[in-house]
């Protein structure tokens, strides 16, 4: 090992126990973040706490840590502590980063908006998938979702073990190529699907690299968690039983149509 490396490795079991910190004192004042989870995530605080989430009140934040007031923490926790933290915006926004409008330009009319970013982490610290601890559940199958917040709606709700990555752009990159091998042992991996364009075609990514994949496809304007709050559990079990709804499969989702047919 080189002392690069060395350097490498103390800075990051720092950043982890920083996080590990961060993760138990926000996690004090969760209760304060009840409007949010339960309101439009539908999560309860005693579930919340489960997850080890936390919340940054005012006047609480630590060293540095102002700018995440107010918002939701998101410990990605491990065996062996937390080796990720997100803070999400908890605000009523729909959309992070165009909050105000500053001002148009007469000419172009091109806009400049005032916001902020709806997740927001510490530096430096490379994404993992969410919720790794379902891999140790005694489980034939396990559900992934995009997002934290899904991963932990589902589990609750149907007492499966999930998982969220982090959007298919890391999916499909090289450096976390590693990730899909998680999923190699089980009979099958539930893909939940957003109910947009993105979602769908997310979705098919994920399907190309998991053999035992089947893709449940969540209906227009759904993720997993508003359709669990609009139509509840057993409605989302009954999905994942049927596994898939062929109606609800893209047209262009025919790619075995040109292999050759066996006499
Ligand atoms: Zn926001």
């Amino acid at each position: 090992m080189s002392e690069d490396d060395d350097a490498l490795r103390v800075v990051n079991a720092k950043r982890r126990e920083q996080m590990q910190r961060s993760a138990d004192h926000y996690g004090q004042f969760l209760d304060q973040a009840e409007d949010y989870l339960h309101g439009k995530r539908g999560i309860t605080v005693e579930e919340g706490r489960s997850y080890g989430l936390g919340y940054v009140p005012a006047g609480e934040a630590l060293d540095g840590d102002e700018q995440y007031v107010g918002r939701l923490v998101i410990p990605y926790r491990t065996r062996n502590g937390v080796v990720q933290l997100k803070y999400r915006c908890t605000g009523d926004h729909d959309n992070c980063k165009k909050i105000t409008l500053l001002s148009t330009d007469p000419d172009t009319g091109k806009e400049k908006w005032d916001g902020h970013e709806k997740y927001m982490q510490p530096a430096g610290v490379d994404p993992s998938l969410y919720n790794v601890e379902a891999f140790h559940a005694d489980s034939s199958v396990i559900i992934v979702t995009e997002g934290e917040a899904d991963a932990m709606a589902v589990e609750l709700r149907t007492g499966l073990p999930a998982v969220g990555y982090p959007g298919v752009g890391l999916w499909a990159s090289r450096k976390f190529r590693h990730w899909r091998l998680c999923f190699d042992p089980y009979t099958t991996v539930y893909i939940i699907a957003d109910g947009d364009e993105p979602g769908r075609s997310s979705a098919k990514r994920l399907l190309k690299d998991l053999q035992n994949g089947i893709p449940v496809y969540m209906p227009d304007g759904h993720d997993a968690t508003s359709y669990l709050m609009e139509y509840g559990t057993d409605a989302l079990l009954d999905k994942l039983g049927y596994g898939v709804d062929y109606d609800d499969i893209p047209d262009d989702e025919d790619d075995d149509e040109d292999l050759p047919d066996f006499d």
